[in-house]
């Protein structure tokens, strides 16, 4: 058996797992990766990545700078050709959440052709949902670390220190991609090009839609919860 309560003590077992996780900015895909006690895997997010490659000033990320800050979605060739490097240095037994990826059909249908290619299968697609309003209103108290990433929330995980990372003692800022107008593009961005996704893994029985109101414990549970049968029908 499985303990599937978020928390779990670190000596139960994990069960290895091959998810992806979707859903507006602002909906607590970070978090939940956080929370998902019962399940191995390596967190990926391809915004941390290509973030990491802003920050770091490479080639890549020279080229990067002005999608990210307004909001676009990086092209699909860029998002292919560096989520393809990541995909094709790991091991086909390690388990991966993937946060951020695939964001447009075209990315889906090439992340399935490289799966098979290697004989994995999906475990789950994990869909989180929340209402537009709720989107703008969680991601105006967001504030960011710029150089370790970090993530705090003013209200809900706020650093011990007014303005500053907890780690590393730098000035937090807000995003460029959090001001409120970059937030209503990517929404009506994620309406058009990811939300046809959502209906792509709908069709394959691998969606689990989750309305992600309510508190990041409570969430986590929910969600270990409704994945079970995903797994007991694999
Ligand atoms: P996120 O942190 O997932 O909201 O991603 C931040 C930004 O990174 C997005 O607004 C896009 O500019 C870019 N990005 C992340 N993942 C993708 C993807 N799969 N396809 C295209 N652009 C992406």
């Amino acid at each position: 058996m499985v303990d599937s309560s978020p928390g779990a003590s670190p000596e139960a077992p994990r069960r290895s797992a091959r998810l992806v996780l979707i859903g507006p900015p602002g909906a607590g895909k970070g978090t939940l990766a956080e929370n998902l006690c019962s399940f191995s895997f390596d967190h990926i997010s391809s915004g941390d990545i290509f973030r990491g490659h802003v920050r770091n000033q490479t080639p890549l990320g020279q080229r990067l700078g002005k999608s990210l800050a307004n909001g676009q979605l990086v092209s699909d060739e860029l998002t292919l050709e560096t989520m393809k490097k990541w995909f094709w240095s790991r091991k086909p037994s390690q388990g991966f959440l993937l946060d951020g990826f695939p964001r447009t059909l075209s990315q889906a249908q090439a992340f399935d052709e490289w799966l098979e290619s290697r004989s994995i299968k999906l475990d789950a697609v994990i869909h989180l949902h929340l209402q537009e309003e709720a989107v703008v209103k969680r991601i105006a108290y967001r504030r960011v670390c710029p150089k370790d990433g970090r993530v705090y929330h003013l209200l809900y995980n706020p650093p011990a220190r007014e303005g500053i990372c907890d780690d590393c003692g730098t000035e937090l800022i807000q995003r460029p991609d959090d001001r409120e107008p970059v937030i209503r593009e990517r929404l009506r961005i994620y309406r058009q090009k990811t939300e046809p996704v959502l209906t792509y893994y709908r069709e394959q029985g691998l969606l689990l839609t989750i309305h992600s109101e309510g508190h990041a414990a409570d969430l986590a549970k929910t969600v270990e919860q409704k994945l079970q049968p995903f797994f007991a029908i694999r």
